[in-house]
């Protein structure tokens, strides 16, 4: 299968898209008008013409240079998907903004001026310093699926690369499978990549059809029915931008969808779990937040509260997504977390490891805790609680504190403390706003 990357490499498969794409874009601008990364997130673009804003995208994607409009947007869409439904041609707005975003950053990383040209070293090199404080080799070892895993197995777990910077929700989830007992295999880190981080922060569409035919090879031997993702952005990833690109043998589905496919057998031995609860949600034309909403409500003694939140800004927090704009991060997290906090929940849930991370640090703030969907269906059947050591690395005031109490794991995975002493300031930056790159 790999040999089918090298004979049609990405870029060509992507040339075809933009060309159907375009060929089918009437410009009416109705995309533009509901995009909510232009409303809140940027004067410019929501000033101008909105024919003239898709115009320039549908410039870019027929092979123009990439306008000034055209880049802002495409590098501030958030995936929100609100686009999507307003189309009346039916095409796929989202999917033209990933394009421009691609053909965007590839023109600067040709020009050398990418800032985040590296982004997937840096994102390896901080994977790799919060995971060697929260796990020991063994653990790691078997997230990765370098070791532990059986030859074949009816279902795989894909995690993608960064929900191991928070293995409370990896190591409930793989609880969860095998309390429903599944037959599944684990694979996940920067090695087993979707390519997201290729080709929309690089630029490079070659280097992502690599990495991601590279993964689903490596899914495809295990010979399973389905693999399950849990990240949003593998799953925009397979499922939307490199769509079609490499045909895989297996049914990919969410971890969340998979669980609801199966809340008939397992939802007997829920235990009452006495927690009001605001559910953290995003949009993005996913369902996931459905799914787990309809999977919390059948636990007892829960209460679903409604609150006031932006859940149509972004198909998640972290980059790529809410992260694509700043302002609009802060007063979104601001918004979720206060209006929980006023209807009276004593604990806010997570949707996604990137909203667990940005919103894990408001406990500090707000009376209130932050828990993943996961850890209240883990409580819900009885299962042992795993410590949130990301949270607990984050809450601490004091760098020195944080690296003294992940010693043993620093110690077993061989980090140097002095480095992560002068790194981890600077990733912890913002963490009171839920702003930090950790
Ligand atoms: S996906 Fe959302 S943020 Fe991106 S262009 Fe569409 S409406 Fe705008
Ligand atoms: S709404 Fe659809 S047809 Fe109209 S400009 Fe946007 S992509 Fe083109």
């Amino acid at each position: 299968m790999s040999e089918q990357v090298d004979v049609i490499p990405l870029e060509a498969y992507i040339d075809d898209q933009a060309e159907k794409l375009t060929d089918l874009c009437t410009r009416c601008g109705k995309c533009v008008e509901v995009c909510p990364s232009i409303r809140e997130g940027s004067p410019m673009l929501a000033e101008a013409d909105p024919a003239s804003v898709i115009g320039d995208v549908v410039d870019l994607l027929k092979g123009g240079s990439a306008s000034n409009r055209a880049s802002t947007w495409a590098e501030t869409c958030t995936g929100s998907g609100e686009c999507i439904s307003h189309c009346p041609e039916s095409i796929n707005p989202r999917l033209m903004l990933s394009i421009a975003l691609n053909r965007v950053r590839a023109h600067r990383s040709v020009r050398g001026e990418n800032p985040t040209g590296d982004f997937y070293g840096r994102m390896s090199q901080i994977i790799k310093f919060a995971v060697g404080m929260q796990m020991s080799p063994v653990q790691y070892r078997r997230i990765t699926g370098r070791a532990g895993n059986p030859e074949r197995a009816d279902v795989v777990f894909y995690l993608g690369c960064n929900v191991l910077r928070t293995p409370v929700i990896v190591f409930t989830a793989m609880d969860i499978l095998d309390r429903l007992d599944v037959d599944y295999a684990v694979l996940g880190g920067t090695a087993n990549c979707c390519g997201i981080i290729h080709y929309k922060f690089h630029g490079d569409a070659r280097g992502a059809g690599k990495i991601g035919g590279n993964t689903v090879d490596k899914l495809a031997a295990f010979d399973p029915e389905k693999v399950l993702h849990w990240c949003p952005s593998c799953v925009l990833q397979f499922g939307e931008t490199v769509k079609g690109f490499k045909p895989y043998p297996f049914e990919f589905q969410h971890f969340a969808h998979f669980l609801l496919s199966r809340l008939a057998d397992f939802k007997g031995s829920f235990r009452p779990v006495a927690r009001r609860l605001a559910l953290h949600r995003h949009d993005g034309g996913l369902g996931i937040d459905r799914s787990v909403e309809t999977i919390l409500s059948a636990i007892p003694g829960v209460e679903l509260l409604d609150f006031d939140e932006h859940e149509h800004w972004a198909y998640t927090c972290g980059p790529g997504g809410l992260n694509n704009v700043v302002d609009m991060r802060r007063a979104a997290h601001e918004q979720t977390v206060r209006s929980a906090v006023d209807a009276g929940a004593d604990t806010l849930v997570t949707l996604y490891h990137t909203c667990h991370r940005d919103l894990c640090v408001f406990e500090s703030r707000f009376p209130i805790g932050v828990h993943n969907w996961t850890e209240i269906v883990g409580e819900a059947l009885g299962l042992p609680a795993h410590e949130d050591g990301y949270k607990r690395i984050k809450l601490h005031t004091e760098i020195s504190a944080a690296i003294e109490d992940s010693r043993e794991f620093i110690e077993a995975n061989g980090l140097d403390p002095t480095m992560l002493e002068a790194m981890l300031p600077d990733l912890m930056a913002g963490r009171n706003e839920g702003l930090s790159l950790w």
